[in-house]
């Protein structure tokens, strides 16, 4: 699988820039959409998901044009929206089967087979004949990603995937999503939480004011943040004037002083030494250094 964009723009009606010029291969596997609130990731997956026109420029689905071929391109698509939510009283199987019936699977047998093995798939069978709303917050992910994939779709797009998670729940629907992308299919979290990314996704973008910042793999934004990410060991006197003069991503209390985190080119004056970033770093190096000489050209 495979999904290109070229050239890519979208302004709204009243006149809000959101996609400006993007170029972005995405490869079958996990891919990471990340970028603060705002900066385009959802008006770039209304477009992958045929719900919106671009103004401008050009979305190919394995050679296939976005725009000629919505249908077929629809049959290829799971989409499981930040706020899913389902509102008729049914029970878990039932709601899954629902969604079979909406996804066109017409024969009653084979769509039971396909709802069981996808409770099974997400750890939902036990839970089959339980309400679908009186289900737990990470159950329900979990179900939301069930209807998403009932239909064995080739593209899994996938909006804030840990919203209102806890760390357990996260870990677990984290792992889900790595054992369906062993197949060839494309799966695209879109967030804003960098932990989302971090330890499942091949390939990743980072958005930013409806730019393209980044594409790349994480180790490799990992290694652009080399030498920019620095730890200052900082007196009393030192620590609110550090405040100020750079973005601080930690500050730890120490013997006597601070021990604080910051992305800078240099400290100079400063005591302290460079740190290996990872990747909350080096987003933080994209977002305060480096794409403010871009954003304001
Ligand atoms: P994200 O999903 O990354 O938070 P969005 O794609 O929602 O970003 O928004 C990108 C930009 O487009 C923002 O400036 C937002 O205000 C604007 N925007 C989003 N939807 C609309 C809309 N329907 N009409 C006008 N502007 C919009």
């Amino acid at each position: 699988m495979q999904i290109s964009i070229e050239n890519l723009n979208k302004v709204y009606p009243n006149g809000n820039w959101a996609l400006k010029d993007i170029n972005l291969e995405i490869p079958s596997g996990m891919f990471g959409l990340l970028g603060p609130n705002g900066a385009g990731k959802s008006t770039l997956m209304r477009i992958l998901v045929t719900l919106m026109k671009p103004s401008s420029g050009k979305v190919t689905v394995n050679h296939l044009d976005l725009m000629k071929n919505r249908r077929e391109i629809r049959s290829m698509l799971g989409y499981l929206p930040q706020d899913f939510r389902f509102f008729a009283k049914l029970k878990t199987w039932e709601f899954l089967d629902y969604t079979a019936r909406l996804a066109g699977m017409k024969n009653r047998s084979q769509r039971n087979q396909a709802v069981d093995r996808m409770l099974e798939e997400v750890g939902l069978f036990e839970a089959r004949d339980r309400n679908a709303n009186r289900l737990s917050g990470g159950m329900k992910r979990r179900l939301g990603i069930a209807q998403a994939l009932i239909n064995d779709p080739k593209i899994i797009i996938v909006d804030e995937p840990t919203t209102g998670l806890d760390p357990e729940e996260r870990i677990r629907f984290r792992n889900l999503l790595s054992t369906i992308s062993t197949r060839d299919v494309i799966i695209i979290l879109s967030t804003h939480i960098v932990g989302d990314i971090s330890s499942t996704c091949e390939n990743m973008a980072l958005l930013n004011r409806g730019k393209l910042a980044f594409a790349g793999s994480p180790e490799q934004l990992v290694k652009e943040a080399e030498g920019h990410v620095w730890l200052i060991k900082a007196t009393e006197r030192e620590y609110l004037e550090i405040n100020e003069k750079f973005p601080v991503i930690s500050t730890i209390p120490a013997e006597s002083g601070w021990e604080i985190q910051v992305v800078a080119d240099s400290i100079n004056g400063y005591y302290g030494h460079p740190i290996e970033p990872n990747l909350e770093h080096a987003y933080v190096y994209f977002m305060e250094n480096k794409l403010n000489q871009w954003t304001t050209a």
